[in-house]
Order: structure tokens, then sequence, then C-alpha cells
């Protein structure tokens, strides 16, 4: 084999920022696996955006209490899989939070608290056992009127999956998918050494928390950063609880560890709601996964594996 050089190229893609690197001999076939790459991701978010009206999923959203709709294999099974992740977080993760009202305002223009009502009937429509899969012909019913599924915390992780996959199988023997934050590496860097990434530190977003090894495996951090509302000193985050309605309080950001970063996304996602001691307990019932979660104190919580001082 002829000597590898390391290329990167960064574009924004699915509305977020990702940076796509590979090995190659030389510029152009870098490039052009490169190409390869985005294409994929491309296709990826055509078949699951929310917000594109000729989206399979947007015809799933508009059938809402109406019918079932025919899809993709590929989208069924993806939605199959969010239903197994709902069953394993015991609905801290939910696809259907996309009819979620949005009461809650991160952008500093909420100055009170939203009323209780307010706030149970948000979630009214959210509730993944009303997304009625059938086998047969792999189509997909939301069981309720004004219900809507969304992939914003799941959808990422998959696109950097499917990227590597992608890659893999046409031979390119090295890389790293970073789909802004959901990182998946394959092969190891030209010299032999292990791919190291960088875990965003929540309390110091210059400087990373950790430069950690990350061999043929996936990482995602979810965090509230500046995303966040203040009330009588509580920190309310972005990530919304779907059975209560109420933002997930007491965690700044949460690092998810995973074969895939599909699950990792959701998992980083869903250890928000579950908040540290039920997050940390179901991870640790779940082999392969680790998770490194930073509290609102700036104290850092591991699960099991994770060995604190390596840090
Ligand atoms: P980001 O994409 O900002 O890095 P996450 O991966 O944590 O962060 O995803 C947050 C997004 O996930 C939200 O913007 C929203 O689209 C969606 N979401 C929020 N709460 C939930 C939930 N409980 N279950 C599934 N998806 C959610
Ligand atoms: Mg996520």
């Amino acid at each position: 084999m002829q000597a590898q050089e390391i290329h990167k190229r960064t574009l924004k893609l699915m509305g977020s920022r990702f940076e796509i690197t590979v090995t190659a001999e030389n510029p152009e076939k870098a490039n052009q696996y490169i190409d390869t790459a985005v294409g994929e991701i491309q296709r990826i978010e055509r078949l699951i955006s929310s917000w594109d009206p000729a989206s399979q999923t947007s015809e799933i959203n508009r059938n809402a209490g109406i019918k079932p709709v025919v899809v993709d294999p590929e989208l069924y099974n993806l939605i199959s899989r969010a239903l197994k992740i709902s069953e394993i977080t015991d609905g801290a993760f939910d696809i259907s939070y996309a009819s979620m009202d949005k009461i809650w305002k991160f952008d500093g223009s909420m100055s009170s608290m939203p009323s209780e009502d307010a706030i149970r009937n948000s979630v009214s429509k959210v509730r993944y056992q009303n997304i009625i899969l059938h086998p047969e012909d792999h189509s997909v019913f939301l069981k309720k009127e004004g219900m809507k599924i969304g992939f914003g915390a799941i959808g990422k992780g998959y696109a950097a999956d499917r990227a590597k996959d992608l890659l893999r199988s046409q031979g390119i023997t090295a890389g790293i998918i970073n789909a802004s934050g959901d990182m998946n590496t394959w092969g190891t860097q030209p010299n032999g050494d292990t791919w190291k990434v960088a875990i965003t530190n929540p309390l110091n977003k210059e400087h990373a928390f950790a430069l950690l090894p990350l061999e043929n495996r996936a990482v995602v951090t979810s965090g509230d950063y500046e995303k966040f509302v203040k009330f009588n000193g509580v920190r309310y985050s972005h990530i919304i609880n779907p059975k209560t309605g109420y933002p997930a309080t007491g965690i700044i950001s949460a690092t998810v560890f995973a074969p895939k970063a599909e699950l990792a996304d959701a998992l980083a996602t869903s250890v928000f709601v579950m908040g540290i001691e039920t997050g940390i307990d179901r991870i640790n019932q779940l082999p392969g996964i680790d998770c490194i979660i930073v509290d609102t104190n700036g104290k850092v919580h591991t699960s099991k594996n994770i060995k604190l001082d390596s840090l």
C-alpha cells in the first residue's frame, strides 16, 4: 500500500457542522472519498428530515391519525430501533417528542415559568407507544392526530454510522466522521496510532475536557452549553422530558461511548432526561456502553468502566 496521508473537510450538513477525515494516498483520492461520504449523508437527510416536505418522514407526519404510510425498509428499521431505545430508557428517549408545543424558549426571551397546565398539555401527543409499525409492508402509523416524529437526537449519529460503513465497504482504510460532536472512527492514523478524539469540556469550550483514544467505536456528547434557562436558581436544559414536559435539570453535558454513533447519540440525550443516578445505572446495564456526565456543579460522574484518572 502507498503511503497514506490524513485529509479533512469541514462542511454544513443536516443543519450542523460536519468534519470528515479520511486517509488516502493523495488529495484527489481523498476528495473523492469525502464526496462519497457527503452524498450518503445527504441521502439520509432527504429520508429522515422532518423539515423537508418531500421526505418519507414528513409523509408519515402528515398522515398522523389518518393512515399508515409505507416507507423504505431503511427508515422503517431506524424507527424500529428508535422504539427499542425508548423501551430501554423507559420513554426518556422518544422520537414523537417532535409534536411537543414549544413553550420553553432558550434564547433568553423567557421571563417566567410556563403554567403547569401549559407544561402538561405540551406533551399530550408525545407517546412512543402510539407509533405503530407494520412489518408486513413496513408501514408506519402515528395513531393520534397531531402526532409527529423527528430524528433530532439520533439522525446525526445514524448518518455518521452510515457514512463510515459506506467508506469502509469501499476499502477506505481509516477515517473519522464527526457530526458536530457525534464521532465515529475506523482504522488507525497512518503512523499506526489510534485516532484520538477531543471530548468537549462543557465548562470551558476553548479547551477539550479530554483527548481520548477511539478505536472503531463511537462517542457522542450532548450538552446544554448556552441553551438553557434559569428560574429560582434551577438550570433547565433544552432537552425535555417527554413524559412530564419539564426540561431536564442537573446535567450540563453527557458523553456516551458505544459501538455505534446512532445508539450513543440517542443515549446521550436520554441520560439528560433520566438524570445522573438513573442514567448511570442504565448505562452500566448495557454491555459495551460507557458514559461521562458533568453535573451543574461541574462535578464529573462516570459509568463503571471509565477510569477517571486516565482523563
Ligand atoms: P444536539 O443534536 O443538539 O447535539 P442531542 O443529540 O441531545 O443534541 O439532541 C437534542 C435534540 O433531540 C433536540 O433538539 C430535539 O430535536 C430532540 N429531542 C429533545 N428531547 C428529546 C427526547 N426526549 N427524545 C428524543 N429526541 C429528543
Ligand atoms: Mg443525541
